[in-house]
């Protein structure tokens, strides 16, 4: 197996603040990961420095080998990184069926794949999507009427068109109903056997679901990991999350 991220002893300071401090990570290819870590110990810094938003200060990012540090963010999602924000980034005039249709031709002129003919092996990718996403009885409604859960699907939909080999999700069920998590939970396991995934999250009920290796961040770095059941056993992690309970 070979690795498809290699963080090396990366640190990220913002005016002498260390969001990330001397983090180590490493993934093989393949892998689901979930990230799971109080407010503040720098989850989405780490995210950041994977899609070269934030440079680090000190150590090494890989991609399969590649350095991140010297790519601007156009360039490493040019790589196949593809990242899912936390709020919703969908076409809320369009409906679905558009919204995933535009995803598949982001090299071509938007207006051109609005208005001619969808070559029919795209248009079978788009009818693919629309059922792995659960939203084929949906497909030629507006977006704006969809509801949070169905409009993060979509976006999830949306990224996978465009074949990245690595997906960055940052809490995607923050906001959603109990059944939207679990069908979310759903979407992420099946799309984990074609893809490898990075998810964060702080719902440990959907942690649980989903998770297969489990890093905890804290204050900047990794502070332990392992599987679910080793994770909560972890004196160090119930000590971080009690601390933050308590506070
Ligand atoms: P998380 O996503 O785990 O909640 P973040 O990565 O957003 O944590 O933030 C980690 C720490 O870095 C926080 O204390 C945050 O206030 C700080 N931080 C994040 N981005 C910046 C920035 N651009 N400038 C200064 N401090 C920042
Ligand atoms: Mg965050």
């Amino acid at each position: 197996m070979s690795k498809i991220l290699d963080i090396q002893d990366v640190t990220v300071s913002f005016d002498g603040f260390k969001a990330l401090n001397h983090l180590n990570f490493a993934m093989e290819e393949g892998e689901l990961r979930v990230i799971i870590g109080p407010n503040g110990a720098g989850k989405t810094t780490f995210l950041d420095v994977i899609t070269g938003k934030v440079e680090p200060t000190e150590g090494a990012a890989y991609f399969k080998g590649k350095d991140l540090r010297k790519r601007k963010e156009h360039e490493i999602a040019c790589l196949g990184i593809g990242r899912k924000f936390q709020t919703p980034r969908v076409y809320l005039n369009l409906s679905p069926r558009e919204n995933l249709e535009l995803s598949c031709n982001r090299q071509k002129n938007v207006l051109a794949t609005l208005f001619k003919q969808t070559p029919p092996a795209e248009k079978r990718t788009v009818a693919g999507l629309l059922e792995t996403i659960g939203l084929d009885y949906k497909a030629d409604i507006p977006a704006a009427l969809l509801s949070h859960g169905e409009k993060q699907w979509l976006e999830i939909g949306m990224l996978v068109a465009q074949s990245p080999d690595l997906l960055l999700v940052d809490e995607p069920v923050a906001g959603l109903t109990d059944e939207e998590t679990a069908k979310t939970g759903q979407l992420l396991l099946s799309l984990a056997a074609s893809h490898s995934i990075v998810v964060i999250e702080h719902d440990m009920e959907f942690v649980r679901q989903i998770a297969r290796q489990v890093t905890v961040l804290h204050e900047g770095t990794v502070l332990c990991e392992g599987t679910m059941d080793q994770i909560q056993n972890d004196a160090r992690v119930i000590e971080v999350y009690l601390g933050e309970e308590a506070s």
